[in-house]
Formats: C-alpha cells, sequence, structure tokens
C-alpha cells in the first residue's frame, strides 16, 4: 500500500480516556472533565426546543447549502451569505483552508505552540511549515511577517491562542496585516471569540471588509456548546470563500447540526450568560494563582494555562485521581503546565481546592 512519507510521520489524534472509563477506573462517582474547552453550562435551551418542534426526516440529505444557519449568519453578522462557508467544526475550515491552498511547493507560517491541527493538515499536504514561537505566550507578529517568503501561501493566527489564551490587539494585528502581501491568506483562528473582553481586541467583521486575503474562522463548540454536533464556519470575502468552495464536501454540516447552530444563534443571552460565568472563573484562578505564587498566561478563552514547576504529567495525575480531568501541557509544548478549562463556578472552587491539596503535600 502507498501512504505518503509525510502521513506516515504523524501520529493519529488520541482520544482522552471518557468520563465514564476514568470513573470506573478510579472508582468515583463524579469526574469534572476540563480537558477539552467544552462549555460546561451546555448548550442554550432554545437548541432542544427547536430540535423537538422540528420533525426531521433523517432519510434525506442535509441541506447542502446549510440554508438556515446560513440566514441566522447574515442576521447575525449583518453580511450576505456568501460571505460564509460552513464546516462540519472549524477544524474542518482548517482542513478545506489547506486542501486547496497548500502542497509541496508551498510554505506555511504559524506560531508554535499554537492550535495543533494547523501543522497537521499542512504536513499531510506536504508543505513546509515555518513555526514561529511565541514570545510569553504571544504571538511574534514581527517574526512572522518577517518568516514569509514567495512560497508562503497561509499565515496561520490564532487569537485568543490555545494553548495560551493571549489574543492580539487590533493595533498590532492590523501592523500585521499591512505587511502581508495580497496573494497570501492570513487565516485568523477565533474559536474562542465570543469569550473575549479585552478592550484592545479587533472586530474581525472590519478587518474581512478591508483584506480580501484574510479568513477568520469562527465555531458552534465553545461558547455556544454544540462541539458533539460538529459545526463551525469560515468568514471572508466572497471571492476567496468561492475559490475554496469546490474543496468542501457537499453534505458536510449534517442537518441537526444545522438547525441547533441557528437556534443557538438566536439566544445571545446564554452567550453573554457563559461569557459573564467564564469571567468570574478566570478571577477565581487568577487570584489563587497570585496567592500561592504559581505563573499563569492571562487568558481571554474559557482556559487556563497554569505553570506548576513541575511535571505536568505528574501534576494531571494526581488530579485525575481527584476526579478532575485537565490537560497535561507535554503535548502543548508547556511540560509544566496545565490547561485546564474554566469550568461553573462549583467546579472551579473545587479545581482550586484540589490543586491547593496536591500543591501543600
Ligand atoms: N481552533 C482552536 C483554536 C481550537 O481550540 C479548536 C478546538 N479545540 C478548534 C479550532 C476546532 O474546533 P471545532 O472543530 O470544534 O470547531
Amino acid at each position: 500500500m502507498y501512504i505518503k512519507d509525510q502521513v506516515k510521520k504523524l501520529t493519529p489524534y488520541k482520544p482522552g480516556k471518557t468520563v465514564d472509563e476514568v470513573k470506573k477506573e478510579l472508582g468515583l462517582n463524579e469526574i469534572i472533565k476540563l480537558a477539552s474547552n467544552e462549555n460546561p453550562f451546555g448548550c442554550s435551551a432554545k437548541v432542544g426546543e427547536e430540535l423537538t418542534a422540528h420533525a426531521m426526516n433523517y432519510a434525506i440529505y442535509p441541506d447542502g447549502g446549510g440554508s438556515i444557519l446560513r440566514q441566522a449568519l447574515t442576521e447575525f453578522y449583518q453580511l450576505p451569505g456568501d460571505h460564509f462557508m460552513l464546516g462540519n467544526g472549524s477544524d474542518e475550515i482548517i482542513q478545506i483552508i489547506s486542501r486547496a491552498m497548500l502542497d509541496a511547493s508551498k510554505n506555511t507560517v504559524m506560531a508554535v505552540p499554537t492550535f495543533p491541527q494547523y501543522r497537521h493538515n499542512a504536513v499531510i499536504e506536504g508543505a513546509e511549515v515555518t513555526e514561529v514561537p511565541l514570545v510569553d505566550g504571544i504571538h511574534d507578529l514581527e517574526k512572522m511577517a518577517q518568516a514569509v517568503n514567495s512560497d508562503t501561501a497561509v499565515i496561520w493566527v490564532c487569537s485568543p491562542n490555545n494553548p495560551t489564551g493571549i489574543s492580539i490587539s487590533d493595533q498590532k494585528l492590523r501592523g500585521f496585516l499591512d505587511r502581508i502581501p495580497a496573494d497570501v491568506v492570513i487565516v485568523l483562528d477565533e474559536a474562542y471569540f465570543e469569550y473575549v473582553t479585552a478592550a484592545d481586541y479587533y472586530d474581525a467583521l472590519e478587518l474581512i471588509k478591508q483584506y480580501p486575503n484574510l479568513i477568520v474562522t469562527r465555531t458552534f463548540s465553545k461558547a455556544y456548546g454544540l462541539a458533539g454536533l460538529r459545526v463551525g464556519y469560515g468568514i471572508a470575502q466572497p471571492e476567496l470563500i468561492q475559490a475554496l468552495e469546490p474543496v468542501r464536501e457537499p453534505f458536510n454540516t449534517n442537518s441537526l447540526a444545522q438547525l441547533a447552530a441557528a437556534a443557538a444563534m438566536k439566544d445571545q443571552e446564554f452567550i453573554q450568560y457563559c461569557k459573564e460565568q467564564n469571567r468570574i472563573g478566570i478571577e477565581k484562578f487568577e487570584r489563587f494563582c497570585s496567592e500561592h505564587k504559581l505563573n499563569y498566561f492571562p487568558t481571554q478563552g474559557n482556559f487556563i494555562l497554569v505553570h506548576f514547576n513541575k511535571d505536568a504529567n505528574e501534576m494531571f495525575e494526581a488530579l485525575m485521581n481527584k476526579g478532575i480531568i485537565a490537560r497535561s501541557g507535554h503535548a502543548l509544548g508547556y511540560p509544566q503546565s496545565l490547561r485546564i478549562t474554566i469550568g461553573t463556578e462549583e467546579q472551579v472552587d473545587k479545581t482550586l481546592k484540589a490543586i491547593e491539596e496536591i500543591i501543600s503535600q
């Protein structure tokens, strides 16, 4: 069998243990899973109402154009429907961009550490990957702009960045975009956009109007609480969306996901509530870290990367034994840190209590 050389070198995604598996293994009744930046409040009640109100015929294919969801996006953003590409999660938008724009003759620029799917997809396409180290958890946009060469096709910018949580300011991002040649596409991954409270954050919709080579990706998996349905989207000028469309599978977002996401968008009160609760949780973490002299990155996402000055896997195990599953920083480029999703206030309190018990031993 022929398998591309570069694929042979990649490791497949390793799913974490399920909550039930961990419960059984450790004999615990309650597990708090804070490893995948899911929404601890679930999703809007409107989603369930909408799905029960619409009898769905599962025997027919989904609407390949996603018209209900596209209409909801149009109303929300006040942008015509041709500015959006729907994806089976924003993961799929990343894959589509890579498939359409990268091959062995191309170079692609990204930060490190950042969301691993940019690199993963670029490697599958055989592209050369230039990774520019973060500085104090922040994208080094100066060096990233310098790394662009005549082969560069795509640049990936993640804001807020996973795993550090740090967002980019309007001024810095504009300065960067102005330096990027018009034939290089910039992907601005805003998976955590709904949680951002930073006053200096940019308005990506304004940027799209000004930069035809910019595509923004957002998702229903985080604040909207629909990770299990897999739905995300790209926003860009219609010419860029059109250029990518041939790569998209005709029925890539399913009927349930389209309907649920459209319903979820109509409940912005829920999003606001989650954003506020997330901020309360972050502040608790920050206070705790300061009191316990733990370093952390100031986050704009629904997770926080905390540095423990000891092996991340040890800390991960110790927390897991107390029923809390975080994400070890080993696979994230921070071998002494844990990335912890901000849970409900009760979950945050339990997590901080558990951490306190572990570090004071
Ligand atoms: N981008 C970033 C930065 C992420 O953290 C994630 C999810 N972990 C994604 C994209 C993909 O999310 P989804 O495919 O669920 O939309």
